[in-house]
């Protein structure tokens, strides 16, 4: 083992985190696609991010940060370096008044939940979303005509040299889709959200709602990562890729879904160089025939050059 991840990998135990070397990344990713990376680490308190991270920069080691990784797509290669897994380990939730304090790695689905149980309303919107907080506020994760940007009240971060700030919403600059962290590469520790009081039997109702609509449109039973496009301004992903003709096409077990096409599906065995074709064969397609320019929602990990970020957009 290269000597950098062996020494983050013995701090990490010593701050007794869950450590795991040569993890396959598909059992980390809802698309079910991934390869080995060299040590997985579940962070497990503010104290693991504070030393782990600073000490990965140090020693120069490349890293990712991962939450539940229902926004990825990663190399079935495999990729070097160490995979923070910002999950249950750090999740703890608690409320003062209509704000919950939520750590990072609490699903939005545990968070709905608690928030149902307090009878809080304004997060249903993301019931479903099967995300982290740390993910949903790092995407501005929405759907059904919310956002996380209404309610957030305030995220607390750390740069990569574990220096901790709180940002006010007027600074996440929250958009679609997108926050200051896509950027910044500052990584999520909590975020108070603001909510109001309700009624639980009206919450549970739009909850129970929310989850039949995800059951009837979309594809819940093969592993995907959710919309495989952003939505373009003055239309939408999946009516396009309808009009093109592009429902149920594939490349091997990677399938536009024939329920919903904004999702491309994993029918069993997908790898990530199936899933990248079919990605491309979407977006050519609906550019000669639309003029569209598709964007792939999802991030996607890989060594190889020509998956680098600056790439992904020309793709
Ligand atoms: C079936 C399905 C349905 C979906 N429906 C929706 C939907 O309705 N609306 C929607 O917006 N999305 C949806 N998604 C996509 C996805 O669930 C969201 O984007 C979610 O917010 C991602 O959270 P995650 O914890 O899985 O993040 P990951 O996929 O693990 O990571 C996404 C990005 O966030 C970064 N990140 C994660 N945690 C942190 C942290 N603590 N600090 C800094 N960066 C961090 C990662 O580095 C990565 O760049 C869906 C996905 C699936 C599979």
């Amino acid at each position: 083992m290269d000597s950098r991840i062996k020494n983050i990998s013995d701090e990490a135990q010593k701050l007794g985190c869950t450590v795991e070397t040569g993890a396959v990344l598909k059992d980390h990713t809802t698309f079910r696609i991934g390869g080995k990376c060299d040590l997985l680490i579940k962070l497990n308190g503010e104290e693991s991010f504070l030393r782990l991270i600073p000490l990965a920069e140090k020693l120069n080691a490349p890293y990712y940060i991962f939450g539940k990784g229902s926004n990825l797509i990663v190399d079935s290669d495999g990729i070097s370096g160490v995979v923070f897994v910002v999950g249950k380990d750090f999740s703890d939730i608690s409320r003062s008044g209509n704000v919950l304090t939520c750590q990072s790695g609490a699903s939005l689905s545990k968070i709905c939940l608690y928030a149902l149980e307090n009878s809080l309303s304004g997060l249903e919107f993301a019931y479903g979303i099967p995300g982290t907080l740390g993910g949903a506020v790092f995407m501005n994760a929405g759907a059904y005509g919310g956002e996380m940007k209404d309610v957030i009240a305030s995220v607390k971060a750390m740069d990569r040299q574990g220096n901790v700030k709180t940002y006010l919403p007027h600074e996440l600059e929250l958009s679609y889709r997108c926050s200051r962290f896509k950027n910044s590469g500052e990584i999520i520790l909590s975020a108070d959200i603001r909510l109001e009081n309700g009624d639980k039997t009206e919450i549970k109702a739009k909850m129970d709602k929310l989850t039949e609509q995800r059951r009837s449109k979309q594809p819940l039973e093969f592993p995907s990562a959710g919309s495989t496009f952003k939505r373009p301004e003055g239309s939408y992903a999946s009516l396009l890729i309808e009009q093109c003709g592009l429902k149920g096409v594939h490349v091997g077990d990677a399938e536009v879904s024939t329920k919903h096409s904004g999702f491309i599906i994993n029918k069993g065995n997908a790898d990530f160089s199936q899933l990248m074709e079919l990605i491309n064969i979407v977006k050519n397609t609906v550019k000669e025939k639309t003029g569209y320019v598709l964007e792939c929602e999802p991030l996607i990990i890989s060594d190889k050059k020509e998956f680098s970020p600056k790439k992904e957009e020309d793709l």
